[in-house]
């Protein structure tokens, strides 16, 4: 199951193990509650607090990445918090600042460049559980140390979504860096056309295969396909 950053919501999870108060005689009632609400607070001074960390969710091409980020933010604005949504600047497929699901819904977002300070924008942020990333493979490595800082020092989750290789199978340096620095890490699957899992994310301008470009090329008549490692290199001239 994976965790949505909400366990930094709650440094007081309720702990195994704390004596029941005495039975609430109408006399101590007061007493009694008093004797519980030391007791918490004792509890509380010595459980270190659960602090937020930086997670990245990575896998291919196609996965759902934007649609589980939608997910999270709903679900945290289902429980009455607010998130911070980003996405690159980069990507304009579904025009500027949007966060397209395949499958449907999207969401206006926050867009980055590679200028753009994270731990200056989370410093100024002001009642926000949680930060969510989309397309993080364009983050710069400076970006994603902002990001591990801010989850760290102000703590704030940070969620982030992003393939780990481009279309020669080179690693973004925002992936490298999250693989790096993310104090969780975790695939979000998917399934090449032979029925094995995707890894790799080649690229193709219609049927044909591409083997040489720039590592970003998002616009024009070039697309991605979710494609196995075995795959991938089959198709390797
Ligand atoms: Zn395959």
């Amino acid at each position: 199951m994976p965790d949505d950053g909400f366990e930094g919501f709650d440094p007081a999870e309720p702990a195994g193990g704390i004596e029941p108060p005495p039975p609430p005689h109408a006399a101590n009632i007061a007493t009694a509650e008093s004797a519980k609400k030391e007791r918490i607070g004792r509890l509380l001074s010595i459980i270190p607090p659960v602090m937020a960390k930086l997670y990245f969710r990575y896998s291919a091409m196609n996965a759902g990445k934007s649609t589980a980020l939608i997910q999270v933010a709903h679900n945290y604005e289902e429980n009455g918090r607010k998130v911070a949504l980003f996405t690159s600047a980069i990507d304009r497929r579904h025009g500027q600042g949007i966060i397209t699901s395949r499958i449907g819904p999207q969401r206006a977002s926050m867009t980055f460049d590679e200028s753009f300070d994270f731990l200056t924008a989370m410093s100024a942020m002001h009642d926000i559980s949680c930060v969510l990333v989309d397309e993080a493979q364009f983050l710069t490595p400076a970006q994603v140390r902002q990001l591990h800082r801010g989850a760290h020092q102000l703590d704030i989750p940070v969620i982030c979504y992003g393939i780990r290789s481009d279309f020669l199978g080179e690693p973004f340096p925002g992936s490298a860096y999250l693989l790096t620095l993310a104090d969780s890490i975790e695939e979000l699957k998917n399934i090449c056309s032979c029925g094995r899992k995707a890894t790799m994310n080649p690229r193709f301008a219609g049927s044909e295969r591409l083997f040489a470009g720039d590592q970003v090329a998002i616009e024009g008549p070039v697309e991605y396909k979710p494609m196995c490692a075995r795959c991938f290199y089959e198709g390797q001239r």
